[in-house]
């Protein structure tokens, strides 16, 4: 018989209650105690749910209160010094404290964060240090799975596995941390022990570092060197390697001869893995096929899943078959149940971390006990996918038309660089190492108060729209008293840069709770786009209108740009996310051209999201980052040459991706780089990047006010790499997060420490 089981399941709670409880405790209001009490308690619902929903491997030890590569990290005591030399009171403080570099009233510097392969999750990175220790020096994982047990669940212990533990840890002293690979898997075999002595039967091995690109050499060698050793090291476990996000493609023959029980494989992603896995796995190896996307918030075709998991039973027999999601459901919303308010057609489309696990239960009973079983809901499922691939909701032709007709014309702009540098020049009158920010100013509390008030109706849409101009008109005046050269309206009519335009543009839902973790107790709530997008009417032009009305000086027009709103959003799956991407363009584009007609001279487009859109192949890179960079263009290149086209990013390293922003083509480029002390810019420096950039020159996430000299510091160094003509002056990013007293100060420092070497710099305008 076939199993229903599950990889992971989100951690938040229903109802985001880890959130709260983290919360809580951070701000000294309550108890380890209380805390471990919400956990436990969000643990047994999510339990709960899954058996509900008829799931029979569930994950245990997939929870997390910040990160799960933390809690590994943690639980093998691979604690840089920096944080027991603080010596917190407690383990939850100590954990805190790498997690956020502040806990229980010590203070040092947080591990460092970055994204989970390519999802919008972040983990920390693990340090390892000279002399590291390697042992298993906490029960978090024997724990879990005893604590399920005595709430009646046989739970399937997960753990993340060494190589990608290691491979994802940074070290400060070698540059292979696979030199720990014999000390890590002593403490593995130690930990399966344990959980054998406490009953379990299966483990899961989460090894996602197998679907990138790895040393070919390294990983024939060593990962059936580790999985050797673990297999042998505790006859009574069988152990589950499992992978997920795309294809282990060249692993893959390795992977399937490894002597563990099973072996996980995404079909969502790596469907191409399929036929090999039926036809090389030897008779002791369990398949685990990741048929439903855990990635998506789609319902799953099950006729088409269905069919895959027939295939394999035929090849291997069902007793060898487990069906489970393509990955962790951490990336899904838990619950459609409650959303109430969504488009009921819509609704009918969507399936969330509960639904998809029902899904996984109705393949493993057609496969169990024959289509007929579940023949009602499989017809239901097929009428629905009908239904949504002939709703009105899905089509716009005119839309699809204009990208049938997209023409390489619309895809550059009318003069090349130095032409249109000359024409802005003229009409913008421009002192040399411009001054500006980046969009966002802070939103207040009262800010926040009155978008709340707003949209539960409490005041009315002209009360709330006279409070937003008194805040872009006060935004107007401290950047006329600060003296920056261009400025903004401050986008205090958005709380979310991605959001706004959603809510403006056809083609898109919300929902109410679909919350998915972002790192820590932060969550986020992407938008979908489920059909054909489209813009009804301007968007922002009034806005920037009115701020232009206020001030003789520039005001930049300010749009997020179409990959961006992409990346940010649960995106349709029935079309290649590259035409969606040039539909959002096209909205963009008019919107751009909007802004332009009604007398903006600068316009933003930020793309901070652009290299977080890379896939994990290299191989995979040049097709994306073409339609990317012809997504950008396409929404930026109508204007005249006079208008200038200002972008933003603000991920760091732009090393591999550096050609394509070339190719972008902004007049203007701002970037984050204080942090790294404008080591970023390397990369234009190297490639010579043509065109004018703005690096940033503090850090935004930190209330510290810089000071002049520091910045001056900044720009002398940025200066002696990239000429004058070239230079722009701003922050590295939005300032919504910060507020104005430190906003407004920070701001004139940096003002002074422009003007100041204006004053210096030997200024010619022809550049060559
Ligand atoms: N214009 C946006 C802001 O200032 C850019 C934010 C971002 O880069 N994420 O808030
Ligand atoms: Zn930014």
């Amino acid at each position: 018989m076939a199993i229903a089981t599950n990889l992971g399941f989100s951690r938040i709670g229903p109802n985001r209650e880890l959130k709260k409880a983290v919360e809580t405790y951070w701000a000294g209001k309550s108890s380890p105690e209380d805390l471990l009490k919400s956990a436990a308690a969000i643990r047994k619902a999510n339990w709960q749910i899954q058996a509900d929903a008829g799931i029979e491997h569930i994950p245990s030890g997939d929870f997390s209160f910040y990160d799960h590569v933390v809690d590994t990290a943690f639980d093998f005591d691979l604690i840089p010094q920096r944080f027991r030399n603080e010596a917190p009171e407690n383990d939850l403080d100590l954990y805190f404290l790498m997690a956020r570099g502040l806990a229980g009233g010590r203070q040092t510097q947080a591990l460092e964060m970055t994204k989970w392969f390519d999802t919008n999750y972040h983990y920390l990175v693990p340090e390892i240090e000279r002399g590291q220790a390697f042992h298993l020096a906490r029960n978090r994982s024997v724990e879990q799975f005893k604590e399920a047990a005595q709430l009646g669940y046989a739970a399937r212990p997960v753990i993340l596995g060494p190589l990608s533990l290691l491979l994802l840890s940074k070290s400060t002293y070698t540059s292979d941390s696979l030199n720990l690979l014999d000390r890590a898997l002593a403490a593995y075999e130690e930990l399966l022990q344990r959980l054998s002595a406490a009953g379990a039967n299966w483990v899961q091995i989460d090894e996602p570092v197998l679907v990138l690109d790895l040393n070919r050499e390294t990983i024939q060698r060593e990962l059936p060197r580790c999985y050797e050793r673990l297999a042998a090291s505790t006859p009574g476990i069988r152990i589950l390697l499992a992978t997920y996000f795309g294809s282990l493609k060249e692993t893959l023959d390795v992977a399937l001869r490894l002597p563990v029980g099973g072996l996980h494989l995404d079909l969502v992603r790596g469907r191409d893995q399929f036929e090999e896995a039926l036809r090389v796995a030897p008779p002791s190896l369990t398949l685990s096929l990741g048929l439903i996307d855990g990635r998506s918030i789609w319902k799953s075709n099950l006729t088409r899943a269905l069919e895959l998991a027939e295939k394999a039973a035929d090849a291997i027999s069902s007793d060898r078959i487990m069906i489970a999601p393509s990955c962790s459901l951490l990336h899904v919303p838990v619950d459609l149940a409650e959303e109430d308010a969504l488009p009921s057609e819509v609704r009918e489309w969507l399936a969330f971390g509960r639904q998809k696990l029902e899904e996984v239960s109705l393949i493993t009973k057609a496969l169990n006990h024959g289509r007929q079983a579940v023949s009602d809901q499989l017809d239901q499922n097929a009428r629905s996918l009908a239904l949504r691939g002939s709703s009105h909701l899905i089509f716009n032709s005119a839309v699809r038309a204009r990208v049938a007709a997209i023409a390489p014309s619309d895809l550059s702009r009318k003069s090349r660089y130095a032409v249109r540098k000359k024409e802005q020049e003229a009409a913008l009158h421009l002192p040399p190492l411009p001054t500006t920010t980046i969009g966002s100013f802070p939103q207040t509390e009262q800010l926040r108060r009155e978008r709340l008030r707003a949209r539960n109706g409490v005041i009315g849409q002209a009360a709330y729209e006279g409070f937003l101009k008194k805040e872009i008109e006060y935004a107007i005046r401290q950047q006329e008293e600060i003296g920056l050269d261009v400025l903004v309206h401050g986008e205090a009519e958005r709380s979310d840069m991605v959001e706004y335009f959603g809510e403006l543009l056809q083609g898109f839902a919300f929902t109410k709770n679909g919350w998915v973790q972002s790192y820590g107790s932060r969550c986020v709530k992407p938008p979908i786009i489920y059909g054909d997008v489209s813009r009804k009417s301007p968007m922002t032009v009034d806005w920037w209108r009115f701020a232009q009305s206020l001030t003789a000086r520039p005001v930049k027009g300010m749009l997020t740009g179409p990959v961006t709103i992409l990346q940010w959003s649960f995106v349709r799956d029935d079309q290649p996310r590259r035409d969606t991407c040039l539909q959002l363009a096209l909205a963009i584009r008019d919107e751009v051209l909007d802004l332009e007609r009604a007398g903006c001279k600068i316009i933003q487009i930020d793309e901070p999201a652009l290299r977080e859109g890379l896939p994990l192949r290299g191989v995979d890179a040049p097709g994306y980052l073409s339609w990317a960079v012809d997504s950008f263009k396409l929404a930026t290149t109508g204007v005249q040459d006079g208008t200038q086209i200002h972008t933003h990013m603000c991920y760091a390293n732009f090393n591999d991706i550096i050609e394509a922003i070339a190719a972008m083509d902004a007049d203007v480029i701002s970037l984050e780089s204080a942090r790294s002390r404008m080591e970023l810019l390397q990369a234009f420096v190297r490639s010579r990047y043509p065109n004018d950039l703005g690096p940033g020159v503090y850090d935004i996430h930190s209330p510290r006010i810089p000071e002049e000299g520091e910045i001056k510091g900044l720009l002398r160094r940025a200066l002696e790499v990239i000429p004058t003509e070239q230079l722009w002056v701003n922050p590295d990013c939005g300032l919504k997060t910060r507020r104005w007293e430190e906003v407004s100060p920070a701001l004139k420092n940096m003002v002074a420490a422009a003007r100041s070497l204006r004053s210096v710099q030997p200024w010619s305008t022809n550049r060559t």
